[in-house]
């Protein structure tokens, strides 16, 4: 923790925000918070709609964290965390700092990853700085690199799941159901993957400016088609849930 109280001045000033929801009702399960939207990405998901935080952040205007917790402390007791979200918030070297900074106030934390930086994890559960994990989970093992468009060892993957699995944290794994992409086969692999965790959460892929031109046209699974994946892979996970918005 040393590092990160002797760093927190120069990086809390320089960390990347640049989005900031005051109220989410939907990115925190079970609780209130506000959100924060950090910049870049390592992936290439062709169904990704983020296309301008992946591409286009440079010139954005950056929020600075004072400015962020000046508005939120007020708030904890009304609100119960704060949601780093992205792009991928690993990917930024002071994300251990911003999240203890936002501890303090007193906040309970969360973070969503594409689970590319498994050692960031771990010195995140490690020093107790985050109280929920929401993984991605793009495609069965061997499909990774074929669907993410970036050279990952499967092994980096596997890591960070058994990070967050032994790290005493509320968590979710979480896959995109996206037609064309991920089928009935790909959703028992990762299921099979997965098999003891926690919690699982099928979302619904909703078509819009995707990175790829061909995801935007894609007709999304039906609600229906969604509850039987549910079916399918509920044997292997404690809780399953659909998120169909
Ligand atoms: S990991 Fe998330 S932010 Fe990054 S490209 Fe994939 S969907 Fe987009």
């Amino acid at each position: 923790m040393q590092t990160i109280r002797r760093s927190k001045r120069r990086v809390t000033e320089e960390f990347p925000i640049v989005g900031f929801e005051k109220l989410s009702l939907v990115d925190y399960p079970g609780k209130l918070c506000a959100t924060l939207h950090t910049p870049g990405c390592n992936f290439r998901c062709p169904y990704c709609y983020q296309k301008k935080l992946i591409f286009d952040y440079i010139p954005m205007k950056k929020i600075l964290v004072d400015e962020i917790i000046k508005v939120i402390h007020p708030r904890i007791g009304f609100l119960d965390g704060v949601t780093v979200t992205g792009g991928e918030p690993t990917i930024h070297r002071a994300l251990p700092t911003l999240l203890a900074r936002l501890k303090s106030i007193g906040a309970l934390t969360k973070i969503d990853t594409n689970g590319s930086h498994p050692n960031i994890l771990k010195i995140l559960i490690k020093n107790n700085l985050i109280n929920y994990v929401a993984m991605d989970i793009k495609a069965p093992f061997e499909r990774y690199q074929e669907l993410v468009q970036y050279k990952i060892d499967s092994n980096t993957i596997l890591d960070s799941i058994q990070t967050i699995r032994r790290g005493h944290i509320d968590y979710e794994f979480r896959t995109t159901v996206v037609p064309n992409i991920i089928n009935e086969k790909d959703l028992q692999a990762i299921a099979i993957m997965l098999a003891g965790s926690k919690k699982m959460v099928l979302q619904k892929f909703r078509p819009r400016d995707t990175l790829s031109e061909e995801c935007s046209k894609l007709v999304p699974y039906s609600d229906n088609e969604m509850h039987q994946f549910k079916e399918l892979v509920s044997p292997y996970f404690a809780e399953v849930k659909v998120r169909l918005w």
